[in-house]
């Protein structure tokens, strides 16, 4: 990271291709990372690279979400753990969320090596090691989730996920947060809130809003929850990136 010089122009995307490099090296992102990642580039260059205003509606209605759960979960994949390990950490903190890794590539050894880089970044209690449950209606190495984790969970933040899993959790009945740069994949098609946003400024500023917003009454929380427009904000996205505006 410290070879980038942080005055060229493309600085941000660099440093993030730079960190899934560093990711697959170290064992904790999938090759296939390298993929979703070049996938998600291009659709940020088209938003001009910058959290859109219902991007930020949308992170604040998440933080609020997540503020009104009983047991919310933020889920981590091999992508998520090389970008943003110690922001996860932080929304977990800010929200009282869980923190539980789960992967499309199940291995015992990136589980491992996922979990012990989040401990490394300032997690506390990492989930996803004991998969003692499963998600219906998926195959059996996707399924497998904690019981008291993401089995249990009013409320999933799920980024950058896969569109299978993000149906699945839905029609298991949870709240689902969705981070992902193309509004017209299905994991946001199918969330209660799509933030299209990249997972480096999107976490952040969910942390933010959730400190933010921590003295604030159930009252208010419900009514920026209830005002954010999920059909809205997948639309404005999608205008942003086919018309530049
Ligand atoms: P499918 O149609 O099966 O959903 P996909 O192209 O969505 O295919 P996936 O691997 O399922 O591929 O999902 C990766 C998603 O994550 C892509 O939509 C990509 O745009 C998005 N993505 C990649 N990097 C980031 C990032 N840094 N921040 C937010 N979203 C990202
Ligand atoms: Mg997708």
């Amino acid at each position: 990271e410290e070879e980038i010089p942080e005055d060229h122009p493309r600085y941000q995307d660099l440093l993030t291709r730079h960190r899934i490099e560093n990711g697959v090296e170290k064992g904790i992102t999938h090759l296939q990372g390298m993929h979703a990642e070049g996938r998600g580039s291009a659709f940020d260059y088209l938003l001009g690279e910058e959290t859109i205003p219902s991007a930020d509606a949308a992170e604040r209605a998440a933080a609020a979400h997540l503020l009104l759960a009983d047991h919310p979960v933020l889920s981590i994949n091999g992508n998520v753990a090389a970008l943003v390990p110690g922001e996860m950490a932080d929304l977990a903190d800010a929200t009282g969320a869980d923190l539980e890794v789960n992967l499309f590539n199940r291995t015992p050894e990136r589980m491992q090596a996922i979990a012990d880089h989040l401990r490394e970044h300032g997690a506390e209690d990492v989930k996803g090691l004991e998969a003692d449950a499963r998600i219906p209606n998926l195959d059996h190495q996707r399924a497998k989730v904690d019981e008291n984790g993401i089995y249990e969970a009013d409320v999933v933040l799920v980024p950058l996920e896969d569109g299978d899993r993000a149906e699945a959790l839905e029609e298991m009945g949870k709240t689902e947060i969705v981070i992902d740069l193309n509004p017209l994949s299905r994991s946001p098609q199918v969330a209660d809130v799509p933030i299209v946003d990249n997972i480096i400024r999107a976490v952040p500023n969910m942390t933010d809003h959730a400190r933010e917003l921590a003295d604030a009454d159930e009252e208010m929380l419900r009514e920026i929850v209830d005002e954010f427009d999920r059909e809205r904000a997948l639309e404005t996205a999608e205008e942003r990136i086919r018309n530049g505006f």
